[in-house]
């Protein structure tokens, strides 16, 4: 009955969209991959199941621990060759769980044997996912309002990184490279609720699922993607946002030779690091890109690179030379620096919209030599799309979370996958 429900909603789904435009593609079901290329798989069966090889074999499996062994010639469980190169494992009982590494999961798996090892694959509907999804991605405890935008970004952010991981074949890694999933294990009765409460609904512009990407906190300003990673998007452009998160102010202190020896391990071209300048921000104060002075070579790289290549929460950040007689700063927006002596007191973190100005810019003293980076931060994450930390304080103001993801995202429309 309800696979007919199914194809009804596809057939209709077909006859609904107008001539010439792409149907977007919304999975029901997903496959997440949990482990990729291993000599063995351990599954836990809190109850009976099945494995059905590709070969067609049935095979009854008690419950309790199960060690599957990768062979050149196939998949085997002991000495038995369970199949050639994929299998399905099932619980009997429909309404039961498999484990693996400590961990429940929702739906069926399935294990894929490579030239290098197996990679289990777990195999549920979209809508389960997101159940082992939303609690990983915002603490179970925020405002209900505040989860359930995290259930619609993230079921958005699904649909648009399907097919990423197809070459192994699945849709979806359970990482941070796509989305931490945590399975059954880690669903909560709160998360559970958002994602039952927005069941289906996706973002969409112009008719096609957004691009949702979110970050945790945003430093008090979102960022426009262009200026993060180079692409324009008419609806992922910078707000001004509320942080009232434990990442509102962070500071990283690192030498000058570890500094450079850094920037040289990635950038071995430039041989020398004489100066390191920001050239250009983004609407929020974030250093979009930075010139690596070398002498001979110069480069220019992002402020993502730069990011990455430090370790940092983000690219809203003041830049701090330190030196015996003072320090060299550029503040969030300023290409320029100032040079302050110690005597005088550090300007707070923030935009200043008085600089540049006369008096105020002062030359480095000609023998300045650095002894220290300093790197005064705000926020976590690149800064684009839906901040969690302003998604809280939203929700805790009242909003509901149509309004909190309209505000986030540009001209958004949310409507349910299944009635389109
Ligand atoms: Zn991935």
């Amino acid at each position: 009955m309800i696979r007919l429900f199914a194809l009804l909603i596809v057939i209709c789904g077909w006859y609904l969209t107008p001539v010439g435009e792409a149907e977007p593609h919304f999975p029901e079901e997903i496959r997440i991959g949990l482990g990729v290329n291993q000599k063995t798989i351990e599954l836990v069966l809190p109850e009976a199941g099945e494995i059905i090889s590709d070969q067609g074999k049935h095979l009854v499996l008690e419950a309790g621990c199960h060690r599957l062994r990768w062979e050149s010639g196939g998949i085997y469980l002991g000495k038995l060759r369970l199949a050639a190169n994929r299998l399905h494992v099932l619980s009997r009982n429909a309404g039961s769980f498999l484990g693996y590494r400590n961990r429940l999961y929702r739906g069926s798996f399935q294990v894929l044997r490579t030239k290098a090892g197996l990679t289990l694959v777990n195999l549920l509907g979209l809508e389960e996912y997101l159940l082992g999804v939303v609690p990983w991605e915002m603490p179970a405890g925020w405002a209900p309002e505040a989860l359930k935008t995290q259930a619609v970004a993230a079921r958005t952010y699904t649909i648009g990184r399907m097919g990423v991981h197809s070459a192994e074949g699945f849709d979806l890694c359970a990482g941070t490279h796509c989305q931490v999933y945590g399975g059954a294990s880690a669903e909560h009765e709160t998360t559970n609720r958002a994602v039952a409460e927005t069941r289906g609904e996706v973002m969409l512009f112009d008719n096609k699922p957004i691009t949702a990407v979110y970050h945790s906190a945003s430093g008090g300003y979102t960022e426009d993607s262009a200026n993060v990673w180079g692409w324009i998007s008419p609806y992922l452009q910078g707000v001004p946002d509320q942080d009232r998160s434990p990442y509102v102010s962070w500071e990283k202190e690192i030498s000058w030779s570890e500094f450079i020896g850094k920037i040289l391990r990635k950038y071995p071209e430039l041989k020398y690091v004489r100066a390191v300048e920001p050239t250009a921000y983004g609407v929020s104060g974030r250093i979009s890109r930075l010139r690596l002075d070398g002498g001979a070579v110069t480069l220019e790289i992002t402020g993502e690179q730069f990011r990455h290549l430090f370790g940092l929460r983000s690219t809203l950040f003041a830049l701090i030379f330190e030196g015996e007689a003072g320090r060299l700063l550029y503040r969030p927006g300023e290409t320029l620096p100032r040079f302050l002596p110690w005597q005088e007191e550090e300007p707070a973190f923030g935009v200043d919209p008085a600089f540049p100005e006369e008096g105020l810019f002062r030359l480095k003293p000609e023998n300045f030599r650095v002894e220290r980076v300093r790197i005064v931060g705000s926020g976590w994450g690149h800064g684009v799309g839906l901040s969690q930390w302003g998604s809280k304080a939203q929700a805790e103001e009242g909003k509901t979370y149509r309004d909190i993801l309209g505000y986030y995202y540009k001209e958004i429309r949310i409507q349910s996958m299944y009635v389109l």
